[in-house]
């Protein structure tokens, strides 16, 4: 059975109709890569997937369960999201930041808490910086807390929405070197990224989306050298 299969999804704000019956299925440690135009519906698709928004047609399953009939909490725990502006907590530190998720929803005591964060921001080589607040951190080091975070609630999937889209040049290396060690770890990651040498070499799956459809789907060897759609085609084209 896959980890994650939508079917028929479909999403409107008002009248505005932005995902138009998007379906696929990806496996555990699958690495899927979506790529497409700035309003074509990214981040709404992943903001489906663990119910930041809920969706207006269609299903979506984790592990055969429906999304849609799961606890909230219990949803966000099984799947991470590492936010293109980080989305840390101003006022904790980094090890405040990843502790939050295990003390609230894991219910950790405290001083398991900090252990088990301190593991995962030691993993993202960070456990230095666990004191420092994001304004003392670079925007590297403030999205790596947000792979750590996202990390030590052992999730079973990982959403990405451009998580390098805000970091200086000289920035982006460091955060895809920690993406590119999950993804040889065997972390099921479903990444929105820009990033197409990341896509070529890490992906399992490339899927382009535009206009709130999916275009094209497949190995990215075959999207990047041989693409069925003329729009895939001139879409990459122009990344890279
Ligand atoms: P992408 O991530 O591919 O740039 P989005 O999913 O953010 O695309 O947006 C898709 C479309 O939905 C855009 O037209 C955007 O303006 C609209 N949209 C996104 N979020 C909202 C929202 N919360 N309320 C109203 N419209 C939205
Ligand atoms: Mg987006």
């Amino acid at each position: 059975m896959s980890l994650l299969r939508l079917e028929d999804v479909e999403k409107s704000y008002g009248k505005e109709e932005v995902l138009h019956g998007v379906g696929f299925e990806m496996d555990t440690r699958d690495v899927d890569v979506i790529v497409g135009p700035s309003g074509s519906g990214k981040s709404t698709l992943l903001r489906c997937i663990n119910r930041l928004t809920e969706i207006d047609g269609g299903s979506i399953f984790l592990d055969g369960e429906d999304v849609h009939a799961m606890d909230e909490n219990d949803l966000r725990r099984r799947v991470g999201m590492v936010f293109q502006d980080f989305n840390l907590f101003a006022h904790r530190t980094a090890v405040g930041n990843v502790t939050l998720g295990l003390t609230e929803v894991l219910d950790l005591p405290s001083g398991e808490a900090h252990d088990r964060a301190m593991e995962f921001l030691d993993r993202v080589g960070l456990a230095e910086q666990a004191d420092s607040y994001p304004a003392e951190l670079s925007g590297g080091q403030k999205q790596r807390v947000g792979i750590a975070r996202s990390l030590a609630m052992d999730p079973e999937l990982i959403l990405f929405d451009e998580p390098t889209s805000a970091l200086d040049p000289e920035l982006i290396g460091e955060v895809l070197g920690v993406m590119n060690d999950l993804a040889d770890e065997g972390m099921t990651m479903l990444c929105v990224t820009h990033e197409m040498g990341f896509a070529r070499s890490a992906a399992t799956t490339l899927t382009f989306l535009d206009d709130g459809r999916i275009v094209e789907r497949g190995p990215p060897e075959q999207l990047f050298d041989d693409p069925e759609h003329d729009r895939t085609r001139e879409f990459l084209g122009d990344l890279t």
